[in-house]
């Protein structure tokens, strides 16, 4: 009888520390590079609060009340939601395409004046660290009240240009919030990293840890303090172009006239936030290099050291993050009827905030910018011509 050929448990080279969530975080704490915090999570229905003081960095004040976790719907349920969508205009409310295609036109002049009167998304959502156990609460965690306030507010000047509409919008903020709060955790997924690599050479370091005390106390002198949050909110922006690079259509339009009205509020935003405009596109790569020098201890890239080769093609970025954006635990936070009416707005929570899925049927709006943007080209091709 043929030897089974032994395998890497035989030969004894299977790492004994797998690669669970649970085994890190029972390292972490052993290595003693975590820092005990208090519950957000109360699950007591007297405790539903409106959240409007929740923008605060350490989120230490925060008690969330019921929470209710995004999960990833199944395909079938993903193909009845837009059974119940197709062929209707449901979800579409006042867009119109004639609106839409002289926005295109015109090089968005409309949009430029649109003066959202925005929130920062820290202000909405947060990110609980793995590094601040208990570890059974780390997560993104949606506030699902503030989120609905400041949707009412934009949903008065988005749906009146025709443009947007209730659903519409609701999806690009939500999707937009999640990816700020996702780079917090790319941002903790790499700083583990590093103490990961440095224990693992002998030289333990609170990397995480020391890196949020300087950051609280101030001793980072970077001209666009906090570094991290310019980056999550060039993260969101840049999500956004990603989805955007799908073939021409309302969505690519509507994401690039919702990136133009978040740009024109950045100057509003706090300290750091307000400073993404100089992280967008491919400026995040040296952003990040910034960012892993604060990490270790710097306030800036030293001169000698290659760090952007690092940011460019290792991290911090998506790939690096130790969950994916679609299994990261995610909390909507609020009572049942805010969550229920954010329901109404995203039927499927978990697609909008990872990948912007909406199951209204756009088809229409779509064929018919198609065609309007053929005649354009045609004319053009005509009088070039002439
Ligand atoms: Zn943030």
């Amino acid at each position: 009888m043929a030897k089974k050929k032994p395998d890497l448990f035989d030969l004894d080279l299977m790492p004994k520390l797998g690669e669970e969530m649970e085994t890190l975080f029972g390292w972490l704490s052993r290595f003693k590079l975590t820092r005990e915090s208090h519950s957000y999570q109360k699950v007591s229905k007297s405790q539903e609060q409106s959240g409007s003081n929740l923008y605060n960095e350490d989120s230490s004040s925060i008690i969330a009340s019921p929470t209710q976790r995004a999960v990833r719907r199944t395909q079938k349920e993903i193909k009845s939601i837009k059974d119940e969508y197709q062929g209707t205009q449901k979800g579409l409310g006042p867009i119109s395409p004639e609106i839409l295609w002289q926005t295109i036109r015109t090089k968005y002049s409309n949009v430029r004046e649109l003066a959202f009167d925005r929130l920062p998304s820290d202000a909405m959502a947060f990110y609980r660290l793995f590094h601040y156990p208990p570890f059974d609460q780390w997560g993104i965690y949606l506030m699902i009240e503030p989120l609905v306030k400041y949707h009412h507010r934009l949903e008065q000047i988005g749906c009146r240009t025709g443009l947007f509409s209730a659903e519409i919008l609701m999806h690009l903020v939500i999707f937009e919030v999640f990816h700020h709060e996702f780079f917090h955790h790319i941002a903790e997924s790499t700083a583990t990293t590093i103490e990961i690599i440095c224990a693992a050479m002998g030289n333990p370091k609170p990397i995480y840890l020391e890196y949020k005390s300087r950051q609280h106390e101030r001793r980072i002198e970077y001209p666009h303090h906090p570094l991290e949050e310019a980056l999550a909110n060039a993260y969101a922006w840049n999500s956004l172009s990603f989805i955007s690079r799908v073939k021409a259509g309302y969505k690519t339009a509507i994401v690039s006239f919702y990136q133009k009205a978040v740009e024109n509020h950045w100057p509003h935003e706090p300290p750091g936030y307000r400073d993404a405009i100089y992280y967008i596109n491919r400026n995040h790569i040296p952003g990040a290099a910034h960012f892993l020098a604060q990490l270790i201890g710097k306030s800036t890239v030293a001169e000698d050291m290659p760090l952007v080769k690092l940011a460019q093609s290792v991290m911090p970025n998506g790939f690096s993050a130790f969950m994916k954006k679609p299994d990261i635990p995610t909390w909507l936070v609020g009572s049942e009827k805010t969550i229920e009416y954010f329901h109404k707005l995203v039927p499927a929570p978990n697609e909008a905030y990872t990948q912007l899925f909406w199951p209204y049927d756009t088809a229409p709006i779509d064929q018919y910018l198609q065609k309007k943007i053929k005649e354009e080209k045609e004319r053009i091709n005509r009088t070039v011509k002439k």
